[in-house]
């Protein structure tokens, strides 16, 4: 999902916090709590941890970026990277990690990222160290964060990345709130796992401080209003489906008035019903 927040940038008010297109190539590192940082540029979020056995990163998202994050965080500290987390395998997320692996970063994925991430023909995912399958548990210096996979969503590898003792939660392209992205961006989009995966979160995870890999801030209330907009999603196309309706019919009928607020819902409702409708069809 790349560049997809100009209009947000441009337009819109998210979490009491006004941003300006102009704004968005510059590097900005924000602390969530203590030794917790939010590095976002040119639309993307990467999580920061900083303790004293070293820094700990999710998502290099570009080379360009991923610069600019290694001189923001030595501005912070001395320390080395030595963590480098990977959210998913989509390319626009996992290209650029060169910098901290020439630093000796060890580079952890989900276990079904590898095959994905060899596929780039231009080299430019560092290809994972260390995976996982279900959970994966980080301690670094005073400082605990878990890789857990839910199942796939956007992509098949996902992880959410959760901090137990900090209370900290983030999403990568599951947590989009606010902004209905274009048909082709859904090409991958796993409805019915992006749904257990917002379910499973909400029901099993404890936070008090949201980021979603594409947003400057998020809150637990954004996070909520998205599983909100799924669910509506969910049981306005499986009860039409239900009731006989075709999928060109539903992708004109089916309306969530609720959420007409959201960026691109006029355009673009119709390629999430339809997306949904194949999701509930396929499992996926
Ligand atoms: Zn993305």
């Amino acid at each position: 999902m790349k560049r997809i927040l100009t209009a947000i940038a441009a337009t819109m008010t998210i979490a009491g916090t006004a941003y300006a297109a102009d704004d968005e190539m510059k590097p900005v590192m924000t602390e969530l709590k203590d030794g917790i940082y939010q590095f976002y540029m040119a639309h993307y979020s990467s999580l920061v941890v900083i303790t004293d056995e070293g820094v700990l990163v999710v998502d290099p998202n570009h080379e360009f970026r991923a610069e600019a994050m290694r001189a923001e965080i030595a501005k912070l500290t001395d320390q080395p990277v030595v963590k480098v987390l990977y959210s998913h395998d989509h390319f626009d997320h996992s290209r650029g990690g060169q910098v901290f692996k020439v630093e000796g970063a060890e580079f952890i994925a989900h276990e079904g990222c590898v095959e994905l991430m060899s596929r780039d023909l231009e080299g430019r995912v560092v290809v994972p160290d260390v995976t996982y399958s279900d959970t994966h548990r980080i301690e670094l210096g005073n400082k605990v964060v878990e890789m857990r996979h839910f199942g796939s969503s956007d992509g098949q590898c996902q992880s959410v990345i959760h901090m137990p003792e900090d209370k900290v939660l983030m999403g990568v392209d599951w947590h989009l709130p606010r902004y209905l992205v274009s048909d082709g961006r859904l090409n991958t989009y796993d409805y019915i796992g992006a749904l257990n995966t917002l379910r499973r979160v909400s029901a099993e995870l404890d936070y008090d401080t949201v980021i979603s890999g594409h947003l400057p801030a998020s809150s637990p209330e954004l996070l909520a209003e998205e599983l909100a907009f799924v669910e509506a999603l969910y049981a306005a196309v499986w009860g039409g489906l239900q009731n006989g309706k075709t999928v060109e019919e539903l992708k004109q009928t089916v309306k969530l008035p609720e959420f007409s607020a959201w960026l691109f819902y006029e355009e673009n409702l119709p390629a999430h019903v339809e997306r949904m409708a194949y999701a509930i069809w396929h499992g996926h």
